[in-house]
């Protein structure tokens, strides 16, 4: 069937399913040998796409070739196919949000545990150049210590698909653009949550959020402005963070940006007042121009494996999972506490989070 050392069967095969057999065509180790979807034409698109369609879910499950389920299916299903494929001997590769409640990813990495079969969320979101690049700007202090981040996607189109509008199936952007923002913030920002204050957006009139945002404050004082819209015809940038030494700024996805420092230890004319509406301002005028340097945005070469690269180095006993579960449930526990701070209206303090144990 294939000369690739594993086999691997996509659950699903939407959007995101045939996406990902696009993306692993050109990979050397993971060979997609086929595909289920309960849908009669998501079947026969698999066919025409050139992958064996399996009749059933059960049929997956009995082929002994079959080393890898991925499953990209609405996100309320993700734990049923989970478990049957885990308790299978299948390794598992999983769609975000994981699970649509904290408690059932905990009962999927129990049951990893137990059949010593790994379990690996596609958190992808952690390899986007312009995340990346912050991180970058963080890690290294370009602009100082970052003490406050800003982090948006904001579309025009509304909640896009048909079961995203819907509650049972996990729909809302909170649990489908919010996990990412989030999983982003968390892999970058090593401190303990200490508040977490949200609001919800229902105005396309939706049963679920159709954007949202919510302050989460840290122990090392920082906070983080996280927002999702789909009601935006003008766009604020991707990324705006400041430091104690600067600002930057990322617009978009293609890459503009810049990052404005302040000249330390340099004469400069303090600014001159300026005329603001109906009065005057020195505190919002412009810095002189010796004030400050502005730079372009550091590029990043990439230093973790690939997501799949690092799937096989964990079924191999060779890496540790770049996206870890212990990280990942962190994650669905602040995205639940996010809806409890929406629905309370009240700023949440006792969120705790981080001191989940690693399995
Ligand atoms: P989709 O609706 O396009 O595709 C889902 C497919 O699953 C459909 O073909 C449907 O028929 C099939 N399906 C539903 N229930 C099933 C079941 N029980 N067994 C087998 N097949 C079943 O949705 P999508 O946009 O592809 O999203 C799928 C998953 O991928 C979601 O969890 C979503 O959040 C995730 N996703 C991730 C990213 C990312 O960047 N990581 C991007 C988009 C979607």
């Amino acid at each position: 069937m294939t000369n690739k050392p594993y086999n691997l069967v996509i659950v699903g095969y939407g959007g995101m399913g045939s996406y990902h057999a696009k993306l692993l065509k050109e990979n050397p180790t993971l060979c997609v040998v086929g595909t289920f979807d309960n849908l009669e034409e998501r079947r026969t698109a698999s066919t025409v796409d050139g992958y064996k369609s399996y009749e059933s879910y059960f049929a997956v499950l009995a082929d002994h070739d079959v080393d890898i389920v991925l499953i990209a299916t609405p996100n309320d299903v993700h734990k049923e196919i989970a478990i049957a494929a885990l308790n299978a001997k299948k390794h598992v590769i999983c769609e975000k949000p994981v699970t649509i409640y904290s408690e059932d990813l905990e009962e999927i990495m129990k049951v990893a545990e137990a059949t010593e079969r790994n379990f690996i969320v596609h958190q992808n979101r952690r390899w986007d150049k312009d995340f990346l690049t912050i991180k970058e700007i963080y890690d290294k202090t370009m602009i100082g210590n970052i003490f406050h981040i800003e982090s948006r996607v904001q579309g025009a189109n509304g909640i896009p698909g048909d079961w995203r509008h819907l509650k049972a199936p996990g729909g809302g952007m909170l649990l489908d653009w919010g996990v990412h923002l989030l999983d982003q913030l968390l892999f970058m920002v090593d401190s303990k949550i200490t508040s977490v204050y949200a609001n919800l957006s229902y105005v396309l009139g939706d049963e679920v959020d159709d954007g949202f945002q919510t302050i989460i404050t840290f122990e090392n004082g920082s906070t983080a402005l996280i927002e999702v819209g789909t009601t935006n015809f003008i766009q604020l940038p991707r990324w705006y963070v400041k430091g104690t030494a600067g600002t930057a700024v990322i617009k978009d996805w293609s890459m503009e940006g810049r990052m404005v420092t302040q000249n330390f230890g340099v004469d400069f004319e303090a600014p001159k007042p300026i005329q603001a509406g109906q009065g005057l301002t020195k505190t919002m005028a412009p810095p002189s121009e010796a004030a400050v340097s502005t730079s372009n945005l550091p590029g990043v070469a990439p230093t973790m494996e690939s997501f799949y690269d690092n799937v096989v180095s964990v079924i191999e006993g060779r890496a540790e999972p770049i996206v870890k579960n212990a990280e990942v449930l962190r994650v669905l526990r602040l995205i639940e506490t996010i809806f409890k701070a929406a629905e309370a209206n009240e700023v949440i303090r006792d969120f705790d989070a981080y001191k989940v144990d690693p399995i």
